[in-house]
């Protein structure tokens, strides 16, 4: 059962002369409750619809590592709205002939934010060229995340020194390949597991300790299966990285555009190559051990912007 009424949006102080006033908001509003196809679990996710703001954002809750789904209101008279949420910055755009633009966007929520207020600010643009700022604060909210032990072999928690280099430039790689943002968005509807038969273990956010040495926050999900198990897209897009890299073994990253990456590995065999354009539910790699892993399973993990999100929370969302 989740908890309700656990978070609260308050009006912001005025920005300039222009800051809409909201008095304090009705915060959570509309509920809109879900059934899963197979009718097993109902998904629940809160609307903010405040009045007079142009977009709404839909969510799961607002803890660290939830992502935010936000769409532009039909009928707003705003052509364009810049929406901020800390650091991150998305344009919302009316549908027309000659933009590009999209009108719904993701924000994300870091798996290590504090429990604190988060300005969530947006700037909007009329056709007569007016504009209007608003501003809220949301109040994420505290979260415990779980903690274990593992123990791997000795060279995952203190490489041999000839390998030194080459995972710095794995890192360096990766940083560089998830900083890339794709303007145009290549995923089609909702995201889903790339292992949708198997259950994933609860331990997104897991603080662990390897070898009672190496202390790792588990930025991702794993979900076990038997070793060869096709894995698939979960979304379409593009293959960004299909190689095999120290830590976490044979790995797959897709870019869905607009930010928005998901990260798959510890595979035995990749099946796809960079570059590639994939479609949702396609074949992209067989479930391994590679790297450092305890055993067969599939680690997944999602980064929106730059922030470290718990991929059952994008796949939550109503895309
Ligand atoms: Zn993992």
């Amino acid at each position: 059962m989740r908890k309700r009424f656990a978070v609260r949006w308050r009006a912001a102080a005025a920005v300039g002369a222009v800051t809409a006033l909201l008095a304090m908001a009705p915060a959570l509003g509309a509920q809109d409750v879900r059934a899963k196809e197979d009718g097993s679990a109902i998904i629940g996710l809160d609307i903010f619809d405040p009045a007079g703001a142009p977009f709404t954002l839909t969510f799961r809750s607002l803890d660290p590592g939830e992502v935010l789904l936000a769409r532009l209101k039909e009928g707003t008279p705003f052509l364009r709205v810049m929406v901020s949420l800390g650091a991150q910055s998305r344009v919302l755009e009316a549908p027309s002939g000659d933009s590009s633009g999209s009108p719904m966007a993701l924000l994300g929520i870091d798996l290590g934010t504090e429990p604190q207020p988060l300005k969530l600010k947006a700037k909007g643009w009329r056709a007569d060229g007016t504009e209007e700022s608003f501003e809220w604060l949301i109040v994420v909210t505290p979260k415990e995340f779980p903690q274990t032990r593992l123990q791997v072999a000795p060279a995952m928690t203190h490489p041999p020194a000839e390998r030194l280099e080459s995972i710095r430039r794995e890192s360096v790689l990766v940083a560089e390949i998830l900083g890339r943002v794709s303007a145009d968005w290549l995923a089609e509807g909702a995201f889903q597991s790339p292992l949708p038969d198997h259950k994933p273990f609860p331990n997104f956010g897991q603080q662990r300790v390897y070898n009672k040495t190496v202390a790792s926050v588990h930025s991702g999900v794993d979900i076990s299966a038997p070793r060869g198990t096709r894995a698939v897209a979960p979304n379409s897009g593009r293959i960004v990285l299909a190689n095999k890299l120290y830590y976490s073994g044979w790995t797959v990253i897709i870019d869905h555009g607009r930010g928005v990456f998901t990260y798959c590995c510890h595979f035995d065999k990749v099946l796809v190559k960079r570059g590639e354009s994939v479609k949702k539910g396609q074949a992209i790699a067989e479930v391994g051990s590679t790297g450092r892993s305890t055993g067969p399973h599939l680690h997944w993990s999602v980064r929106i912007l730059s922030a470290r999100v718990d991929p059952f929370s994008l796949a939550a969302l109503p895309l």
